[in-house]
């Protein structure tokens, strides 16, 4: 056996060259995410998960978690839905959905729940302008609790 051969990567597996839209999703989500995290972090930088009490750095393994399971593009970005939530919560645990949309009602009310599930059936497809403005916009909004940051 050739160690060599043995060790590369199968070709196209590791090196998929990204679409110019998947990668400014990317950026989009990343600017997203951040300002979840600092919305929902307390004035040291620290977020409690929403559906097991975690008290964790907005950047030590929070991510920003749907409380809709199986969400689609329509929701992606909706602020309302989504919350800064422990990894282990969110990736392990598959999201603690349950508990997660009680968080929600008991937060927002029911109807912002029953609107971010109607608005999940819509389809939708973001042009990269979209995704553009949607990062600046949520760039924008982040600017008021940059100091959490710190
Ligand atoms: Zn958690």
């Amino acid at each position: 056996m050739n160690p060599q051969v043995a060790t590369r990567p199968p070709p196209g597996l590791f090196n998929m060259a990204k679409t110019p839209k998947a990668k400014q999703k990317e950026k989009t989500w990343k600017v997203f995410s951040r300002y979840i995290r600092l919305r929902d972090a307390d004035e040291n930088g620290f977020i409690t998960c929403p559906t097991c009490g975690v008290r964790k750095k907005w950047n030590d393994g929070m991510q920003a978690g749907h409380c809709i399971q199986g969400r689609h593009n329509s929701i992606l970005y909706d602020e309302r839905g989504v919350y800064g939530q422990c990894m282990h919560c969110n990736y392990f645990m598959g999201g603690e959905y349950s508990k997660f949309i009680m968080f929600v009602i008991k937060k927002r009310g029911k109807k912002v729940v029953e609107d971010l599930l109607r608005l999940d059936k819509i389809p939708k497809t973001y042009s990269i302008e979209e995704l553009k403005q949607i990062e600046e916009y949520y760039k924008k909004k982040t600017i008021p609790f940059e100091h959490k940051a710190l």
